[in-house]
């Protein structure tokens, strides 16, 4: 068996240091149910300590007061450091969440070098301030960074999530307090490692891997100005909660439950080959964006019912670190566990399996579940509205094009979509009618150039793209005098 990975201290402010207490975190595999990692677990005594030192570096530091082509140098830094080592990256999240090596070199390191691309592509051409005529005079509208941020992020897609908060406050000037989810703090520590190669300055990153009592401390502290959290919407609703108190700016990242709608004439293999992609490709459906409703004209229904069906029971279900795998294990025994009951409710409320429907066979240890698929499933039911984030996916039969859209849109959440059309014209005229942050015509992408978040209950701002950045500023306006006529 390898080396237990091991660290004794916690990341403050660039620095390596004890943690208050003796609390620790075990990783462990979600193939072989070993520990493969310790890390100490952050207590709130350290959130006090990182914040403090984050305020300072904020308050007083280099970091916020340097020019902005100054802060774009070292994040190019930490930007080609993961570039050049993303295969390390991707290795790291597998081990701690299971993510296959197919999806996780792409999906978690790739998109994670992508993040602090797009972020820095659209720094170099930010405008900080400029000049406009007001009512009253001429004025100075500046773009000041927000401040101390704390980031909170999930286990998913653990590095890129991190990157989607850190590389725009950074480049903004924000310091910021990172709690990774206890299920991968590895990928955080090594994200850390590169941004103190890259010469960061002190105090403006601090990384205290910890579970939620940690993180309530953290997003409730009154010297934090912005949280911004990706996760589930219990703790979204949580951590609004707790941001109320002190008015602290939030952006939330949230779950979904998107529909993918096939229209009728759209061609079969694209929807498929997207659809498969966007659910079990995805992470082994662990994916806020996936696909998991998909909504088939009744003229329709046998014929892609049979081919999701064949390429669902297709799909190589295994070890995540072969680079064959598309679906590996869940991250936890509690996901696996979630999944299986929403498989015997999805059931008991009459859907039907078509392929799928349980642990695949000969896995005993770690925490798989079959790629599945309900058919004649109701949008009213349990399996239809509420996430079950792992490879199961609903069949939902539809008679018209409004019904089809009324359906897509019947959910507490509206975070991502697709279409699948014939006539690319119309598909847009279809996509313009689900509300959701982000929807696909004729396939599934999530484009880190272009805003992403939700609608409803799928979240509060975006991330990526030129608006992503710009949620790492207050504007400022300055009235100037106006100009004598001497
Ligand atoms: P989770 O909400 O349980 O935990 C997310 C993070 O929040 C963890 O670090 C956790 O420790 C912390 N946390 C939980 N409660 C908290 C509280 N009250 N105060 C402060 N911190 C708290 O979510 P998860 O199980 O780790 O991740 C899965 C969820 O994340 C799914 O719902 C998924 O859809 C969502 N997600 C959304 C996006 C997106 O961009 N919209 C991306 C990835 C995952």
């Amino acid at each position: 068996m390898s080396e237990i990975i091991e660290y004794r201290k916690l990341f403050i402010g660039g620095r390596w240091v004890e943690p208050a207490g003796h609390d620790t975190i075990e990783v462990i595999s979600p193939v072989t149910e070993q520990v493969v990692a310790r890390v100490p677990h952050a207590a709130p005594a350290d959130v006090d300590a990182a914040v403090a030192v984050a305020r300072e570096a904020f308050d007083h530091g280099p970091w916020p007061r340097m020019p902005l082509a100054g802060r774009i140098a070292v994040v190019t830094r930490i930007k080609d450091a993961i570039a050049a080592r993303h295969q390390e990256l991707a290795e790291l999240v597998t081990l701690q969440n299971g993510s296959p090596m197919l999806f996780s070199v792409r999906g978690q390191a790739l998109s994670t070098v992508g993040a602090f691309a797009v972020a820095l592509s659209v720094a170099e051409t930010f405008q900080e301030e400029h000049e406009r005529q007001g009512v009253g005079g001429p004025v100075l509208v500046r773009r000041e960074p927000v401040g101390v941020v704390a980031a909170v992020t999930p286990w998913n897609v653990p590095a890129m999530t991190v990157a989607a908060k850190l590389a725009p406050a950074l480049l903004a000037g924000c310091t910021v307090v990172l709690k990774p989810s206890p299920e991968t703090p590895l990928d955080a520590y090594w994200l850390a490692e590169r941004c103190a190669e890259a010469g960061l300055p002190e105090g403006v990153l601090s990384v205290l891997p910890a579970g939620r009592e940690t993180g309530a401390h953290l997003v409730g502290h009154p010297d934090i100005d912005k949280v911004a959290f990706t996760g589930s919407v219990a703790a979204g609703k949580a951590i609004m909660t707790a941001a109320a108190a002190n008015l602290t700016r939030i952006s939330l990242e949230l779950g979904g439950k998107s529909a993918a709608i096939i229209l009728e004439g759209a061609d079969l293999a694209t929807a498929v080959k997207s659809i498969v992609a966007g659910t079990c490709g995805a992470n082994s459906g662990q994916a806020c964006v996936a696909l998991t409703r998909v909504l088939v004209p009744a003229s329709r229904y046998d014929e892609v019912a049979g081919a999701l069906t064949a390429a669902f029971g297709a799909l190589k279900v295994g070890d995540p670190s072969d680079p064959a795998t598309v679906v590996g294990p869940l991250v936890t025994k509690a996901q696996q566990t979630r999944n299986l009951d929403y498989i015997r409710i999805g059931q008991e409320e009459g859907a039907k399996v078509l392929t799928g429907g349980g642990v695949p066979e000969g896995r005993k240890t770690g925490w798989f579940v079959e790629p599945t698929l309900f058919g004649e499933v109701t949008n009213d039911m349990r399996i239809a509205r509420e996430e079950i984030f792992g490879p199961v996916v609903c069949l939902i039969r539809y008679e018209s094009e409004d019904e089809a859209v009324a359906l897509a849109n019947d959910s507490e959440f509206g975070l991502s979509g697709a279409v699948f059309t014939a006539d690319v014209e119309h598909g847009t005229a279809i996509a313009r009618r689900v509300r959701t942050g982000t929807i696909t015509v004729n396939g599934f992408r999530l484009d880190l150039a272009a805003p992403f978040g939700g609608y409803k209950n799928s979240g509060i701002g975006r991330e990526f793209g030129p608006e992503g950045l710009a949620a790492y500023f207050e504007y400022k306006t300055v009235n100037l005098p106006a100009p004598t006529n001497a």
